[in-house]
């Protein structure tokens, strides 16, 4: 019976580790993909995560960043060049400490789901 848990994914691919040994990392760099496996050898051209790590920091970050602007300057009214300073360094850190985490993730949750993308098929029975 196949394994249907998600925390192996998950947990490998928060790490960035290979989504079928677990040993070698995804990453070459900051966010690009190895071609290959350095322990099991897998080929890794089939991951495509897309914009969707894009997507998900630039939802979540900017929550984060927009609601702890409105609340401080409903509150304390700060002068705009405090909240450069406030804000700033915040999106900086909401935005690329996740990116490289939710990446991995996708990419191990792909491999887990076998997603890919759409194929037509055509009858032939016409
Ligand atoms: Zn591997």
């Amino acid at each position: 019976m196949a394994d249907t848990s998600l925390t192996g994914p998950i947990s490998r691919g928060l790490r960035g580790r290979c989504p079928r040994c677990g040993e070698g990392s995804l990453f070459r760099g900051f966010l690009t993909l190895r071609p290959r496996c350095e322990s099991c050898g897998l080929d890794l051209s089939f991951a495509d995560a897309g914009d969707g790590p894009a997507v998900f920091v630039i939802l979540l970050g900017g929550f984060l960043v927009v609601f702890a602007a409105l609340i401080t300057e409903v509150l304390y009214r700060p002068p705009f060049w405090l909240h450069a300073v406030l804000w700033l360094p915040l999106i900086l850190i909401v935005t690329l400490v996740p990116l490289r985490l939710i990446k991995g993730l996708l990419i191990d949750l792909q491999y887990h789901h076998k997603a890919q993308e759409g194929r037509l098929h055509f009858r032939n029975d016409e």
